[in-house]
């Protein structure tokens, strides 16, 4: 698999605004954004003793496609964990979900083994885990030396916040985000499992209207087509809409051009796109 690294850096404007964006989107179709940067390390290293990687999570997740992508090319089995997959979803398979089950990924509702052979690689919901830096390292560097006379602020909105905590790690600017899975509490949480000292977290930034992780709200679809109208690129439509809306209502807390970094995660569009048209098709009734 070849990856288009490193990814390049447009200028793009929204709103009358100027900003820098970090287009991981572009890295490969199958293998990009975030969850390449998180896997990177996977891919780059042997794993002879390896034969099988369990994780677990959402039915719809990212990182879930993802790694059916490396289980496929590393000739690993791929077993993944759900508490539920919806009936509409089971009647109709489509986005990552179709996709890593093309793949061959074996979707199970048993719970989690509590202890792994030898052989299986264990990944955390998400990719929260140390090898995650690795890629994350190769992105911070990228960002480097492409910005090399410039001094940038770093946005990106977080799940389980890995990116942003080790982007703040290896970067020599201030990196912000905003928690798009749980609250502020929960991503404190999550910096602190990687990181302990406070001071190396990012900045954590807010909307004054809560979200919750999946729910489909007006103003992100909003935004989410503004977006692609505006600046030509399809941004995702689980983290992004958050993202895009959080560094908006604060743009007082910036002090430098901001540079914003597009994780990836269209194929997940799919899904969301067909609930978002189910959700207007009802209220037009
Ligand atoms: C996984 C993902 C995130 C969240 O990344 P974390 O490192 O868990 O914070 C953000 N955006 C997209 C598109 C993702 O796939």
């Amino acid at each position: 698999m070849t990856l288009s690294l490193p990814s390049p850096i447009e200028k793009i404007s929204f709103r009358g605004e100027k900003y820098l964006l970090k287009r991981d989107d572009l890295i490969n179709h199958d293998f990009s954004g975030n969850k390449a940067r998180k896997f990177h390390y996977f891919l780059d290293h042997d794993f002879h003793d390896i034969t099988k990687v369990i994780s677990y999570g959402s039915a719809q997740s990212n990182a879930m496609y993802s790694l059916s992508v490396l289980a496929k090319l590393r000739g690993w089995d791929f077993v993944y964990h759900v508490d539920h997959v919806s009936g509409y979803l089971k009647s109709n398979p489509h986005g990552n979900y179709l996709y890593a089950l093309q793949n061959g990924m074996q979707i199970t509702q048993d719970t989690l083994p509590q202890t792994f052979e030898k052989s299986t690689l264990f990944i955390h919901e998400g990719g929260r885990m140390a090898e995650a830096g690795y890629g994350i390292q190769k992105l911070a560097d990228e960002i480097k030396a492409q910005c090399e006379d410039e001094c940038v602020d770093i946005f990106l909105p977080s799940g389980t916040g890995t990116t942003a905590l080790f982007l703040q790690k290896y970067l020599p600017f201030k990196v912000y985000t905003t928690p798009c899975v749980g609250d502020e509490v929960y991503l404190k949480k999550q910096f602190l499992m990687l990181e302990p000292d406070e001071r190396e977290h990012p900045m954590i930034l807010q909307t004054h209207k809560k979200y919750h992780f999946g729910k489909l709200y007006d103003e992100f679809f909003k935004i989410w087509v503004e977006l692609k109208k505006e600046t030509n690129v399809e941004f995702d439509l689980l983290y992004d809409p958050k993202g895009w809306l959080c560094m908006l209502e604060n743009e007082n807390s910036f002090e430098n051009k901001i540079l914003y970094i597009h994780q990836g995660g269209i194929l997940g569009n799919e899904s969301m796109i067909k609930r978002y048209e189910r959700k207007i098709i009802e209220k037009d009734r």
